[in-house]
């Protein structure tokens, strides 16, 4: 059963003994985040599932990260004390790796550190959580539609498992917002962002698989194709999108959008 889901960026900016003073400039997206985590904890999940753009990534096949344990720490990025310890819901990926044999492949990885996409996002969602499983889950170059199916076999295996269970799609906007955007500036940044959170609010699924390549390709985003993967394992759910914040302080867009399932 899907208890939650929602999409969330992953600046390490964010943790507060990396932002230091910049996190004034944060507030909307940490109120943003604050938000879910009342809803994540009241959703009670068994299983986290976090799909990050940064996980490993393989040519040609999605990941699911298989190390027993994790563990979250942001010590290059300068925070000596945050360090926080899961277990792996690991049934739960080898069953997912074999539903998606006849269609592509899914390769084991081991990593017990998480990457910071699945760790920030972590850090804030499980604060009142300190037992529930992680699985984490890194997308691919396969295709949009490859992503969107690959959602809804996750979504089979949740039905299957009969665990409660919460899906967190880890992701930024476009990095060319402003002229010292860390990916360089792009006019077409903007309208980017806009659409997508248009298209996402509207529920228009299908013109989000199918969105402009070029735009898609301009925008230097990192975050559409764990989206995709979200939208495959919500889109037959009876689901309200609900955006909690949208900022862009350091040219990078931060969007905190919850999908409250009904
Ligand atoms: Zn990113």
């Amino acid at each position: 059963m899907i208890v939650f889901a929602s999409f969330v960026p992953h600046s390490p900016i964010i943790i507060p003994e990396v932002g230091k003073e910049n996190l004034d400039k944060l507030s909307d997206t940490i109120k943003g985040f604050q938000s879910l985590e009342h809803e994540i904890y009241v959703a009670k999940p068994e299983t986290i599932i976090v799909v990050s753009s940064h996980a490993e990534q393989r040519e040609g096949s999605f990941t699911i990260n298989q190390a027993p344990n994790f563990n979250i720490n942001f010590k290059e990025f300068g925070d000596l004390l945050t360090n926080i310890s899961f277990g792996n819901d690991i049934g739960f990926g080898y069953q997912v790796k074999e539903l998606c044999e006849d269609y592509f492949p899914v390769m084991m990885t081991a990593q017990e550190k998480l990457d910071y996409g699945t760790g920030v996002p972590l850090f804030y969602l499980t604060k009142h959580l300190p037992t529930v499983k992680i699985v984490n889950i890194g997308y691919s170059n396969l295709s949009h539609e490859d992503h969107f199916k690959f959602g809804q076999i996750i979504r089979k295996q949740i039905n299957r498992s009969g665990k409660r269970v919460a899906i967190v799609s880890s992701g930024d906007l476009s990095h060319k917002l402003q002229v010292d955007s860390p990916a360089g500036y792009s006019a077409r940044a903007q309208e980017f962002d806009q659409k997508i959170i248009k298209l996402l609010n509207d529920k228009k699924i299908d013109d989000i698989i199918n969105f402009d390549p070029e735009l898609l390709k301009e925008s230097g985003e990192c975050g559409y194709r764990s989206l995709l993967v979200l939208l495959g394992i919500i889109s037959e759910l009876n689901y309200t999108p609900k955006q909690l914040s949208y900022q862009a302080p350091f040219g990078v867009g931060y969007l905190v959008e919850n999908f409250e399932i009904r």
